[in-house]
């Protein structure tokens, strides 16, 4: 038995990323039609931009993307259709970046813990099962309710050291 699952690579370096994309893509279209969602153009658009890499990006930059490509929302149209893709787990919001990161696996389980490359900007994903059971006992302890146990690591990637 492993304590981990859902290791994710940083994916550095040469690697077909437009394999990313379009796996990223179907599992999108997945995941709503199995949680009878509905993945309009809008966040779909949005959900491309934010898979153009795999670094972080803000809301900020999003919807500049989406003008450059020459849609024009508003600009709460394109804030909502974010948090949509947040809380369809099919992009994670990095609060110390205040950014966004498509998620690789949105079928799994989510107590992530992000590690993220101060240098190159890459992150990261991993569940730790051990570290979710951790966290479960001590707040059990404290009689502390947690509601969404999200981790993030700063540091140096093994490409960048
Ligand atoms: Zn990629
Ligand atoms: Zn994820
Ligand atoms: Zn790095």
């Amino acid at each position: 038995m492993t304590d981990t699952e859902n290791v994710i690579s940083p994916f550095h370096g040469d690697h077909d990323h437009s394999h990313c994309q379009s796996q990223a893509m179907e599992s999108a279209l997945q995941q709503c039609k199995e949680q009878g969602l509905k993945l309009t153009t809008i966040r779909q658009q949005v959900l491309e931009i934010i898979w153009a890499s795999h670094n972080p990006i803000g809301a900020y930059d999003v919807l500049q993307k989406l003008q450059e490509a020459g849609h024009k929302p508003a600009p709460p149209t394109a804030y909502r259709a974010l948090d949509f893709l947040v809380a369809a787990k099919l992009v994670h919001r990095v609060e110390s970046l205040n950014a966004y990161i498509g998620c690789p696996s949105p079928g799994a389980s989510h107590q992530c813990q992000f590690y993220i490359c101060t240098q190159c900007g890459h992150i990261a994903e991993l569940n730790s099962l051990e570290v979710t059971a951790a966290l479960k006992n001590g707040a059990q302890e404290l009689g502390f309710k947690s509601v969404q146990p999200v981790i993030e690591i700063h540091g140096i990637c093994s490409n960048c050291q």
